[in-house]
């Protein structure tokens, strides 16, 4: 019997421990906090979006995102459906492709996969906080900050970044590669609330929109993206804001002049807009120009859309607005700009981008080219993924992968 030690009991640590086990392995999970799983509880807002109809390479970043797409061969989307239905998680899908177990529980594909790592004898030991890997005279050992250790022929490293460090992943996956001689190329924090720079952000906090929100760095498109968007006093959430939020991140983190510009009517073109404007006007000259918009935009935001327009005297009447104010506000309205000034913290992050250089990583293994017998697997890599499923997608695949090739590289020796 040879001995595997997952570091993390997150959600590719637990699938990397019952692939090594099934494969023959006896396996310990190593995890710092009271219990395993505590991340996995949380996603999708309790129902853990579980993976995405629409899996492929396009939806992944970091070093090398054509990394994943070798190990989605492997172990893809099937694969893990299989492996889910297996274990009884049926799924269903939603919007956008996005799969859900059909529970709606994200406790349920916990329950399950401790389940399974308890048939398969794994042994769950919460409270140890791995601090150092070391090379023994009999293979590798664990030492945890309370001086216990564990000895094993191969360690798998599944500890994940540093986003919501509450629910475990703190960074300390980083230190325990960077010790080994590993390169960490510089984390930030991904999937993240933005924040702006606007004088006006307590006036129109909690102001929710449905628009077109686009990434310009250094004066070029860089992202868009159309869905809600929600204000806030620091800046502004939602899920159009979260899947740009890398780009936000990447660029402010590199002194990059970042800007999100909101295009308030997507579904109209200037022209129309402008067409929109005067229709309204000569319909209802005498309305004050504040409240001739009360019905098209949300009242918070007008006399901000005014302001941007260079109308300063919202009450007069609407029917003194010049062709050329319509023109101003119309472009106010389709382009309203705000300068982003970084991110929220790693406390509100959902995913780490960043991480273990990949290219000191065999592809096919997942085994580190620098630490023979250490494999890593999760988001402690250089590899992260869009919103819907596509994190926990690559957590699922880089587990199965790094468990079954540590377990048979053991069985070869
Ligand atoms: C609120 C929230 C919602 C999310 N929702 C979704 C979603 O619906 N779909 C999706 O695809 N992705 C989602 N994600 C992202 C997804 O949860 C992560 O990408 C995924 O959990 C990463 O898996 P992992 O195993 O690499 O790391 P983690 O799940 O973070 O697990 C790492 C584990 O290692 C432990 N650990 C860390 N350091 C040590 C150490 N030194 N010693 C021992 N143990 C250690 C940690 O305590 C933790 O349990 C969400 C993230 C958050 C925060």
């Amino acid at each position: 019997m040879r001995d595997i030690i997952v570091i993390g009991g997150g959600a590719s640590g637990m699938v990397a421990a019952i692939m090594a086990a099934r494969k023959g392995a006896r396996v310990k999970v190593l995890e710092r906090m009271q219990r395993v799983g505590r991340k996995l509880l949380a996603t999708g807002n309790g129902r853990c979006n579980i993976s995405n109809r629409r899996l492929d390479a396009s939806h992944y970043h970091g070093g090398r995102p054509e990394f994943v797409s070798n190990l989605f061969k492997v172990f893809g989307l099937e694969q893990t459906l299989a492996f889910f239905g297996d274990l009884g998680v049926c799924v269903q899908e939603e919007e956008n492709g996005k799969l859900f177990p059909a529970s709606q529980q994200a406790s349920s594909v916990l329950d399950v996969l401790r389940y399974e790592m308890a048939q398969l004898g794994v042994e769950e030991l919460c409270d140890a906080v791995v601090h150092s890997i070391e090379r023994g005279r009999s293979g590798l050992r664990c030492v945890c900050g309370d001086g216990r250790f564990f000895e094993a022929e191969s360690v798998i490293v599944c500890a994940g970044g540093k986003s919501s460090p509450n629910l475990g992943s703190n960074g300390g996956g980083f230190k325990l590669a960077e010790a080994l001689g590993h390169t960490i190329v510089e984390p930030f924090p991904s999937l993240v609330p933005v924040r702006l720079d606007a004088p006006y952000l307590n006036q129109i906090a909690g102001v929710g929109l449905n628009g077109r929100a686009e990434v310009w760095v250094d004066g070029k498109l860089e992202c868009e993206e159309t869905g809600d968007l929600l204000l806030a006093k620091y800046g502004i959430s939602g899920t159009a804001i979260l899947q740009l939020s890398r780009a936000v991140s990447e660029c402010t983190l590199r002194n990059r002049d970042t800007q999100l510009r909101i295009d308030l009517f997507p579904s109209l073109s200037k022209a129309a807009l402008a067409g929109l404007i005067h229709d309204r006007i000569e319909k209802m000259p005498g309305k004050t120009t504040d409240f001739s918009f009360v019905g098209l935009i949300h009242k918070r935001l007008i006399p901000i859309l005014l302001k941007t327009a260079g109308i300063e005297n919202a009450q007069r009447p609407c029917g003194d607005l010049t062709p050329a104010d319509v023109d101003r506000l119309v472009a106010a309205m389709k382009a309203w700009t705000l300068p982003c000034c970084g991110t929220q913290s790693w406390m509100f992050s959902q995913v780490t981008a960043g991480g273990v250089d990949v290219s000191e990583v065999n592809p096919e293994t997942l085994e580190s080219k620098i630490a023979p017998g250490v494999y890593f697997a999760g988001e402690v890599l250089d590899i992260d993924g869009d919103s819907g499923g596509y994190n926990l997608q690559w957590a699922w695949t880089s587990g199965a992968v790094a468990g079954s090739c540590a377990a048979a590289a053991m069985r070869e020796q």
